[in-house]
Formats: C-alpha cells, structure tokens, sequence
C-alpha cells in the first residue's frame, strides 16, 4: 500500500483540521463543508483524516459493514452467521456525474421478476457505512442526490424505494463536502444541513507557502519515508480521537454553556433549532477533545465559529461568512447573566440594548431606507424574492441536467409512459401488461406470473432540464441614459435570481464602443453575474453586430463543452446599431445577418426591446424576425417590477 499525506503534517488549514476532527470524535454533528477555491489540498487533509479513524470489525460477509457485536436486525444481508474482520475505516469518494443508483443502490427488479432472485446492489452509502463519505464539488450535484445524502448523514441510515419495493440499511459516516464558490453556490436550504463549514484558501505567508512546497517535496521524493517521520505525530492524534470517543458521553454541558449557546444562535437570527443542536455537540466533542470533563466559554466559541457562518439567514446574493467582530459581539451579549439577578448594567440581553447596538440582523424591515447608518446586508438591487421573471423557456423537449426551465427526457419528473426501448427504470405496469397475454402458451399452470426479459417495459420520464441562460446586453451610449440603463440592469438582475432558481447556467456578453467582451464566460455561478453586472460600464457606440457574433462564438464553444444543455439567447437592446463590422457596410444590415447565423444555428432567442423616445426604428422587431425569437418590449418582461427594483437601488445609491 502505497502511503498517503500524512494529516500531522499539512501547513496551516487549522479550522478544517479541528472540524474534521471533531467530527470524527462526534460524527452525528453532521459533516463538514469545505468551502474554497481549488488547489487548497482540501483532497489531502480528508484522506489525511480517514487514515486516522479506529479500524472497525465487521462481519466479514456483510455487505453493509454490520458490526458483528450489534449487526442492524434491517440488513439486507442478515442474518450474520460468518467471521468477523478487522480493517481501516474507509474513505468513499461520490463522483460529481453519480446517479441515484450508484449512491443509495439499485434493486434489480429485471432479475428479480425474470430469475426470481432478490438482487439488491447497495450503493456508495451502504460502502461508507462506519467510514469518511468524500463529496468533491458538491454543488454541483442535483439537488435530489444532496437531499438523500444529507438524509443519510442526518439519520445513519438509507433508504431505496423503488417501483413499491424498499430496503432499509444503516449507513453512518463522516460526510466531508467540499464546493468552489465561484462554480455555483449551494441552496441555502441545503447548506444549513451540513454540520459545520470552513472557508479555506492558500496561505499568503510566504514562509508558510515555503513550508508547503518543502514537505510536497520531500513526500514526492520519498513517500514512506516521509510518513514515517510523521507517524509519531499521526498516532498521537488518533489515540487522542480514539480517547475523545471513549469520553464524550460522559462530558457535561451545564445550564450557563447551554443558554450562552441559545442566546449566540438567537443573535444570529439563524433558522430553526438545528444550529442550537449543530453548536451543542460540537462543543461537547471540543471539550472532550482538549481533554475536559465539561463544556466551558472556549468550547463554545470555536463550536460557533464552525457552525454558524453557514446559518445565517441569507438571502441568494448574499456573501456567506461571518464577521469576526460580530461574532466576538455576540459572545460577549451572550455572556451568561450572573447569579445575582440584580446584575445592574452588566446584563446586556434586553431587546431594547440590541436594538441600539446589537449585531441583531435587520430581519427584514422594507421601511429603513433612510434608517441612518446601518450598513445594509445585503446587495441593493436584488429584486423583491416574490417577483418572478416572466418564464422564457427553450421550445421542444431536451435532455439536459436537471432543472426548472424547459422540458426534458431525464430520470427524474413524471412518469408518463412505458416503453421497450430507452426509459429511465423499470415500469411496473407496463411489464405486467405486456407479459399477461403470453401466460397461457408459456404454460403457467401456478400463481406467479411467468415473465421474460423482453416483457420489460421501462418508464418515460419528463422533468424539467436548465439551460444556459446567455445575456448579450447594449451597453452603447443610446442605452446609456442613467434611468434607461438601471432599468435595464433592474430586469437582467430579475431575470438572473430567476436563472439562480431554475439552476441555469448563465454569461454576460456586453457590448459599447468598438466592439463586444464576454464579460462573464457561462458559470453556475449567478453571484458572479450579479457582480459583473454591478461593474457594467456604459457609453460609446454601438456595435450590435459583433455583439451578436460574439454570443455566437460563446454559444458554439458552450456547445462543445456541454452539448446536452440548450441555450437560451437573451439580447436586450434597442437596436440603434452604429458600428459595422467592416468600415463602410451598414451597421443594421450586418446585424440582422448576424442575427440570421443564430438563426440557422436554431439558437432559441429573445430580444428585449429597449427603445425608448418619440421617434422609433423599430429595429429590435426586425432583429428578432431575424434570429427567428421573439420579441419583448422591456416593460412587458417585468411589468411594474422593473420600477420597484429600480426604486430599490436609487434608495440605496
Ligand atoms: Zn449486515
């Protein structure tokens, strides 16, 4: 066996280490999320730590690592007559492409039905059972993958149905996600289920960065050598892990810690219960693991700064994180009130204190636009959660990752019938119809039904794919005037909350002056166009034709990274093109047959009306003749929203 990075000796990266190991002391605390751009070692610190676990016993022929002193009475593989065996604790990797299948198990009803047998294939969940479940890039996921996985997490055990059969199997594991902001963020409602987070990044330390470089090296050059300087340090830790195991039940938390912890969650206006219980067991496990026999202020204080920076009540745009200074704040308001209840001016928990200087987040107040000082919490111009942009979807029915705009053939939606060709698992009914005229001449004299393999029929399935949502915006000085361009902005930003929710991918094509930018290259990371669009420049000329070709490009190159997802191509002008893309040709011209090459190249596309003024061209209407899309004037794609949205980021300016 090859030797991996020893965990004693990664540089720097503490919070990750000491989630990790905590964690490993309690794993019901839920998992830790990784966040951080890549190239950060985080593969190399997780490894790290499952080489650290206690090796586990299990029933040598169990498929699902039953332990042969308490076997789960549900296993599929019970009852557990065979030896036992002792070995490592395991690290399971989920690829980002998984299916269901793959994570939680498949049954076989194919075999089941034709061969009578039971065939039940267990998953990544039941391989990780007692063990580290490693999720690279876990944003990019579906989400109905995250769900079964944080299920899984939360309860220790999983559960497969299918077609009206279940099976049942503990699967408890340390589960460690990692995602890279800038690709996409997870769903709130998804990320306040993992247990703790880190934010993670290269060191800026120039010694510390040395330091990295200098053991990299000297582990390339000799593996085992290296691992063997460092065993002392890794076995030292997982003894202590083994020891912090052995006294965790018996750690106290008293009264005082309890209520420091409700009041900090309660400060920081987190959803739910679950952080009170997230920050309870993670600061029983940091008492157990420095070695105390009861919880103190220190214990709680590195237990929140794992576990609620993830949990504050966010909206989408909103920069995750936690303030250090707020945090601090916070620990001191939570400062358990002294036993004397006539405590004077010390007792710093009435609302009417933390109404004057409390870090108690704004929960949501509309009416504070002129409220003084406050710095807001969230971006201005985000649009109001409750409008919804009006649907622009891809026609006909693709097959693209899983989403919430167009139609689409996936495994996941609605069953809507059986076929003998290709279908996504098996159907039922539609196999018991197919096989129910032939019983006769096949003889069946008992009460099973006789089927054979080509009875099966599978199910057809519609859902909803996501798309790549691409903007190629005017940005020319005809735009350029101040209300005409914020309420432009207003409707790209209403529409990308809008992509952000159906999981479209989406770009930024700009164009102004002497030619077009691919200012946002397509990303799932619609923070990223919200940034971009802040920053948007204006004024200049318009070159509507090269802006149009340079969406093409994007879109021909988008196709060859990702051909399954269909784009949506939304131009939002006001067609006053000035620039050709040869001097001397005719700048409307050389538009409408770049909007014809989009065309050919059957680009389902929109074009947003922006003209404005007593004397109009009508170009825009040509245009989308042209590129054979429809046509919207501004006002029309969000009505009296636009205003608000706008009236929102002039109250803010
Ligand atoms: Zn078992």
């Amino acid at each position: 066996m090859t030797a991996g990075y020893p965990f004693s000796a990664v540089v720097g990266h503490e919070d990750l280490r000491l989630a990790l190991l905590l964690n490993a002391v309690h794993p019901t605390i839920g998992g830790v999320l990784v966040r951080g751009e890549k190239g950060t070692a985080k593969s190399t610190v997780v490894r790290g730590l499952a080489a650290l676990l206690p090796a586990v016993t299990v029933v040598d022929a169990c498929r699902f690592s039953c332990d042969p002193a308490a076997p789960d009475p549900a296993c599929p593989d019970a009852p557990h007559d065979g030896p036992a065996v002792t070995r490592p604790a395991r690290l399971v990797e989920l690829p980002v492409g998984a299916t269901e299948d793959r994570l939680v198990g498949s049954l076989d009803l194919e075999r089941a039905l034709t061969e009578g047998v039971r065939a039940y294939q267990p998953g990544l969940l039941s391989t990780a059972h007692r063990g580290v479940l490693y999720v690279d890039e876990v944003n990019l996921l579906h989400d109905h993958l995250v769900d079964l996985l944080l299920d899984a997490a939360a309860m220790g055990r999983a559960h497969v149905e299918r077609d009206g059969v279940s099976v049942s199997h503990a699967a408890s594991f340390l589960l460690v996600g990692t995602m890279n902001p800038e690709e996409g963020e997870l769903r709130p409602q998804l990320l306040d289920r993992f247990g703790l987070t880190v934010e993670v990044a290269a060191a800026r330390d120039v010694d510390a960065r040395a330091e990295v470089i200098r053991r990299r090296l000297a582990f390339e050059a000799d593996p085992a050598g290296f691992a063997a300087r460092w065993a002392p340090e890794d076995t030292a830790l997982a003894e202590r892990i083994a020891a912090a195991r052995a006294v965790l039940a018996a750690v106290r938390l008293p009264d005082p810690e309890l209520r420091r912890i409700a009041a900090l969650c309660a400060s920081f206006d987190v959803d739910g219960m679950r952080a009170d219980l997230v920050v309870a067991r993670t600061a029983v496990a940091h008492a157990a693991w420095r070695g105390g026999d009861e919880v103190d202020a220190r214990d709680v204080e590195a237990a929140a700064r794992l576990a609620l920076p993830h949990r504050r009540r966010r909206d989408p745009f909103d920069e995750p994180g936690i303030d250090e200074e707020q945090l601090q704040q916070a620990l001191r308001d939570a400062e358990p009130d002294p036993p004397d209840p006539d405590g004077g001016p010390g007792s710093g928990n009435r609302p009417e204190d933390s109404e004057v200087d409390g870090p108690v987040a704004d929960g949501g107040r509309q009416d504070s636009a002129g409220g003084g000082d406050q710095a807001p919490t969230r971006p201005a111009a985000v649009p109001d959660p409750a409008y919804r942009a009006r649907l622009l979807s891809v026609d006909g029915i693709g097959e693209g990752a899983p989403g919430r705009r167009s139609r689409a053939r996936s495994g996941f939606g609605r069953t809507l019938r059986a076929t003998q060709g290709h279908g996504h698992g098996l159907h039922l009914v539609g196999t018991l119809a197919a096989a129910a005229p032939h019983q006769l001449a096949r003889g069946r004299t008992g009460a099973g039904i006789l089927l054979r393999r080509t009875d099966v029929r599978r199910a057809v399935r519609e859902g909803k794919e996501s798309n790549l949502v691409l903007f190629a915006v005017d940005a020319s000085g005809s735009m350029a005037a101040r209300k005409r361009m914020s309420a432009v902005t207003g409707a790209v930003l209403a529409l990308l909350l809008d992509a952000y929710q159906r999981r479209d991918k989406v770009g930024l094509v700009t164009f102004r002056g002497d030619g077009a930018e691919l200012v946002l290259p397509p990303t799932s990371s619609v923070d990223a166009a919200v940034a971009r669009l802040r920053r948007l420049t204006t004024g200049g000329r318009t070159p509507l034709a090269d802006g149009l070709l340079r969406a093409h490009r994007t879109l021909v190159t988008e196709r060859l990274r990702d051909p399954r997802r269909r784009p949506l191509l939304v131009v939002v002008t006001d067609g006053r093109a000035t620039v050709p893309l040869r001097s001397g040709a005719d700048p409307v011209a050389d538009a409408l047959r770049a909007a014809g090459l989009l065309a050919a190249d059957g680009v389902a596309s929109v074009v947003v009306d922006c003209e404005h003024g007593p004397v109009r061209l009508g170009i825009p209407a040509r245009l989308a003749t042209a590129i054979a899309g429809a046509h919207v004037r501004l006002d029309e794609l969000s009505a009296d929203h636009v205003t608000g949205v706008v009236r929102a980021a002039r109250s803010a300016a």
